[in-house]
């Protein structure tokens, strides 16, 4: 099939049983919490736009493996055109929902793994990558989405995964059947887990010899027994399930903490077992990926918080003022950096032994620490564009009271002309795009705290070639 619409996404979604709890309830139905489904419809948003001739070409392409059109989100990237492709849907796609999509997690595992499993392979003879191709297949054949489970809860971060009081604070293989392993432990911040159809597990830290039973990477359905999402409190998550000012009326995020209590999976879902100096290359690998992603994201992002500035300025009457032009210039232009700091990324990218593209790790790291700034930098100067309502507007429900809404309605009124319901809808996603921490701490956090974008960048730059070329200069011989 490889294109799957959004209602037959939605559809596949509600045939799953997932084990789900939520502010102290188990959920049963998960695609018709308004909660969840807020997040659903984000990820629904990637299945959508294939549909709209207006983004079709940019998210539908073509997949060698199964020689059919697929949605790119299930396509690790075979050129440099399909890694600068990752950053333009990424860039759309932040732009056409404001908050985080949710789907780019899972195809960075795909494109890690369709370079790391060859890889492990070469070295030791393993069938990793069958196991992943035949995984690849199936995702593509039936258009699924796959969330990344790469966290782990690490317990005391001064221990490495063995020297642990507990031994599950990172997760392991516990036993290892002739059918396949069981594996117990818990990954944390599990961005739409159950808005996805798979859960991808993949090593959290570089491991060493003994840490044997950590070196793990798998797939399993998100409704595999003994596997049980806790979704995360954040900010702003009460608005949905009060259906009253959620500000973005269409699309919101949550990140659950995954718990394995003892699950199985068969030896045919395996893409890694054992083989602990490859755990850095995945971490690497995936996390590159993932702060590429991010860049297209969150320029996305910053597109809508302009848009959402440039509104508050034509509602409020506040479109002369060259200081708030100047603002908004300082927000394109932190946009624009971001983006091009990605691209680039996907230029210089370069193609790995098992035949697929893989960026340059130094930029794409050079993108995130960027954005982890760069984005709180540009939500100050919204906030600032737009005013202090961002912080404390009276809810819908003062508003359609019959007492003080009509007082509310005649003391919120802006800009002549502008009708007062205008400029408090813009007000109140203005308050969304800034304030929901679910997607806004993901700019400091997400695919790593900013030291391990620092580490990597010096890890992976050559730093010899520019001593030497200093060297030179100053009349040093080496
Ligand atoms: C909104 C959001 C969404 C996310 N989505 C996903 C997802 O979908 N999938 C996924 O797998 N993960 C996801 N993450 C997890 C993210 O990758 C982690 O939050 C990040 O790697 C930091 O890990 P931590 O939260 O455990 O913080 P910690 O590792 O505890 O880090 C806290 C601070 O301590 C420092 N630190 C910790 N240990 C050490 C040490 N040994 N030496 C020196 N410094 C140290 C860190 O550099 C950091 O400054 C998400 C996170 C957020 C916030």
């Amino acid at each position: 099939m490889g294109i799957k619409t959004k209602d037959e996404y939605i559809e596949s979604l509600r045939q799953m049983k997932p084990v789900a709890y939520m502010f102290g309830e188990r959920i049963t139905n998960v695609v018709d919490n308004p909660r969840l489904r807020a997040g659903i419809e984000a990820t629904g948003a990637t299945y959508e736009i294939a549909e709209k001739d207006e983004y079709r070409d940019m998210v539908v392409t073509e997949s060698p493996l199964i020689n059919e059109k697929v949605n790119r989100f299930t396509l690790p990237p075979s050129s440099v055109e399909d890694l600068v492709a990752r950053v333009k849907v990424n860039r759309g796609l932040g732009n056409y929902v404001g908050t985080c999509h949710q789907r780019c997690t899972g195809l960075d595992c795909l494109c890690t793994l369709s370079i790391v499993c060859y890889d492990i392979d070469k070295k030791y003879g393993t069938h990793y990558h069958d196991n992943f191709k035949t995984f690849l297949k199936y995702v593509q054949e039936n258009d699924l989405t796959c969330n990344a489970g790469v966290t782990d809860v690490k317990g005391d971060r001064s221990k490495g995964p063995k020297d642990q009081d507990d031994q599950d604070m990172y997760l392991r293989v516990v036993e290892k059947r002739d059918d396949g392993i069981v594996v117990r432990g818990a990954k944390a911040h599990q961005t739409g887990s159950l808005s996805a159809h798979e859960i991808i597990v993949l090593p959290t830290r570089a491991m060493r010899k003994g840490d044997e039973d950590y070196a793990v990477s798998f797939a399993i359905p998100a409704d595999t027994k003994g596997l049980i999402h806790v979704v995360g409190r954040s900010s702003l998550d009460a608005r949905e399930l009060d259906g009253c000012d959620t500000g973005n009326q269409l699309y919101s995020k949550y990140c659950p903490t995954l718990i394995f209590d003892d699950v199985f999976v068969p030896w045919d879902r395996v893409f890694m077992c054992g083989e602990v100096e490859f755990a850095v290359d995945m971490v690497v690998k995936f996390s590159s990926f993932h702060r590429q992603s991010h860049g297209g994201c969150k320029s996305g992002k910053i597109d809508c918080m302009i848009g959402t500035a440039l509104n508050m300025m034509d509602y409020n009457g506040t479109t002369r003022p060259s200081h708030l032009k100047q603002k908004v210039i300082d927000m394109i232009h932190r946009a624009e950096t971001l983006y091009g700091c990605c691209l680039a990324s996907s230029y210089e990218g370069s193609e790995q032994p098992s035949g697929t593209y893989f960026i340059d790790t130094v930029l794409a790291n050079a993108s995130k620490i960027h954005e982890g700034k760069e984005m709180a930098e540009a939500t100050r100067l919204m906030i600032d564009v737009c005013g202090g309502f961002v912080s404390d507007l009276p809810s819908d429900r003062d508003f359609e009271n019959p007492e003080v809404g009509h007082l509310l309605k005649k003391y919120m009124k802006g800009a002549d002309g502008v009708p007062v319901e205008k400029r408090v809808k813009m007000y109140r996603l203005a308050e969304k795009l800034a304030m929901e921490s679910a997607d806004t701490i993901s700019d400091i956090h997400g695919g790593g705290s900013p030291e391990a974008h620092r580490v990597t960048i010096f890890r992976e730059t050559n730093v010899e070639k520019k001593k030497k070329a200093s060297q030179r200069l100053a009349g040093i011989e080496s």
